[in-house]
């Protein structure tokens, strides 16, 4: 299986290497050639496997210059009872009435994110070894709190690999700032940033475009990746959890000989990462009706779905969810290629425009084949939080805002079309990592007042009969085993320093 740019400009590379590089150098993104297609009888034969197993069976066909026993072991490592504090890895659970959670938050950092992010480094390890050069590789990561936390984790002791994780000082909670600051592992490094998140996504951007510092990594043996969500190592695993989803549903449902009836799969949506791995699983053979994906107060692809306009050019909202809280979602090029029929000239042509101009409009054709299986919608942040209420209220289940996002579009989709196949909710992450919103909103708040981090913690707990998540537990008792803080423009000398041993 090769991997070829979406905008036509990289020769096909093999899938070890369209993960070592992470995107297309001169700008574009890996997909896979073509997409492997499971029968029914090959899905059925899925049936009482463990996760990594049926993980290797669907990944394998992607990964094709790993060998078998190469991906058992990277399974083995990522998806254990070690790292995920739920025996079934990603279990789903039943709300109510056709209505299922697919809880994505058991790893060990609280988000859906960890899914991806447990295995994907011992991929880029594994495809490190595969290569001829001998590099050490540096990971840098910008982060606004999340991803930050859960890249540390998925990195952390991996062989072969450093990571330098980047934050704004002061502009991320307690609790995250904590999270990141006491991880552990030999090869992980965390920087406090003084300046805002754009200014520590700029630098870092800077500093891959660099030749200079290129050349003076690559004296020393270093050599730059990233781990953010275009990479194509990330996008990969997210598409096993809905087989493994639908999988559950099917076994609870149990009615035999029945044809299997087709599901809708609903995602909380920011950079278009998780649904598009949705969209692989349909593509690949899952019974799926409708996709549908749901935007928070930032809706430019509730629109863009229903336009065929995408159009960046619109106020920011800081919103409850702010991992959704995206304005040009990076992996919508994926998608856009892939319906135009692996049309590099005219995915390259939309994306000149997005760059230059903020926006792009599609053609009838093209709004139509995604009209078939995409529907779209957002809410608000009155309405995200009357869902958490009203989810507590009637079924006692704490949601987190992200997750209160997909239930609301949902709600307003089935009440809409009364179409009531059984649907799937990605849960996106666990309400203690988000506790202070989630608490305002059970209260008819914003923010509960008078309340610190910690105390909303206990708080839902207490409300939810539920232990707080083991990534938040305890986090003011850690050893704090970094302390480095540098300035907006010291980044490039902060990153040499570091690996100089300094
Ligand atoms: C990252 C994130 C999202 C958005 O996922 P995309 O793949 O970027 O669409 C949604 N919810 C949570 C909690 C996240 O961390």
């Amino acid at each position: 299986m090769m991997y070829i740019s979406t905008r036509g400009n990289h020769e096909p590379v093999t899938a070890s290497m369209a993960i070592r590089l992470g995107m297309v150098p001169r700008g574009g993104l890996f997909v896979p050639e073509r997409i492997p297609v499971f029968t029914p009888e090959q899905l059925e034969a899925l049936r009482g496997k463990s996760y990594p197993a049926v993980a290797q069976q669907l990944i394998s066909p992607y990964l094709d210059d790993y060998s078998d026993n190469e991906i058992t072991a990277c399974l083995n490592w990522a998806y254990n009872e070690h790292n995920f504090s739920h025996p079934r890895i990603a279990p789903l659970y039943h709300l109510h009435d056709k209505i299922h959670l697919l809880e994505l938050w058991h790893g060990p950092t609280a988000a859906f994110k960890d899914m991806a992010l447990q295995l994907m480094p011992h991929l880029l390890s594994q495809a490190l070894e595969k290569g001829e050069g001998r590099d050490e590789l540096v990971i840098l990561v910008a982060t606004s709190g999340d991803t930050g936390k859960a890249a540390l984790e998925g990195f952390s002791d991996v062989p072969g690999i450093r990571i330098i994780v980047f934050y704004p000082s002061g502009g991320v909670s307690r609790v995250q700032e904590l999270q990141m600051t006491t991880t552990m592992g030999a090869n992980t490094y965390v920087v406090a940033v003084r300046g805002n998140f754009d200014d520590c996504q700029a630098a870092v951007k800077d500093i891959f475009a660099d030749r200079q510092m290129e050349n003076r990594l690559g004296e020393n043996g270093f050599a730059l990746s990233s781990a953010n969500s275009i990479n194509w190592g990330r996008l990969l695993p997210q598409i096993v959890y809905y087989f493994w989803a639908w999988l559950q549903l099917t076994e609870q449902e149990g009615d035999g000989d029945a044809p299997p009836e087709p599901i809708n799969i609903v995602v909380p949506t920011g950079n278009f990462g998780n649904i598009l791995a949705a969209w692989y699983a349909w593509k690949m053979g899952l019974p799926v009706k409708k996709l549908i994906c749901a935007s928070n107060e930032n809706r430019v692809l509730t629109d863009f779905f229903q336009s065929g306009i995408y159009d960046s050019n619109r106020e920011f909202h800081r919103t409850s969810s702010p991992s959704m809280d995206i304005l040009v979602s990076g992996n919508l090029e994926r998608l856009l290629f892939a319906i135009s029929g692996n049309d590099a000239n005219r995915t390259q042509h939309w994306m000149d425009e997005l760059k230059k101009n903020g926006v792009f409009q599609v053609d009838a054709a093209t709004r139509q084949s995604l009209d078939r299986i995409i529907h779209a919608g957002c809410a608000g942040e009155l309405e995200t939080r009357g869902t958490i209420c009203e989810t507590y209220a009637k079924y006692g289940y704490l949601l987190d805002t992200h997750t209160a996002v997909g239930l609301s579009v949902y709600n307003k989709y089935r009440a809409e079309t009364a179409d009531t196949v059984p649907a799937i909710i990605a849960a996106t992450a666990s309400p203690f990592k988000f506790s202070s919103s989630v608490l305002g909103a059970l209260r008819g708040e914003e923010k509960p007042g008078g309340m610190d981090e910690f105390a909303t913690l206990k708080e839902l707990s207490r409300l939810s009969g539920a232990p707080v998540h083991p990534a938040l537990q305890d986090l003011q008792r850690k050893t704090v085993r970094h302390n480095l803080t540098c300035g907006k423009d010291e980044i490039g000398r902060t990153i040499l320093e570091i690996l100089s041993g300094r």
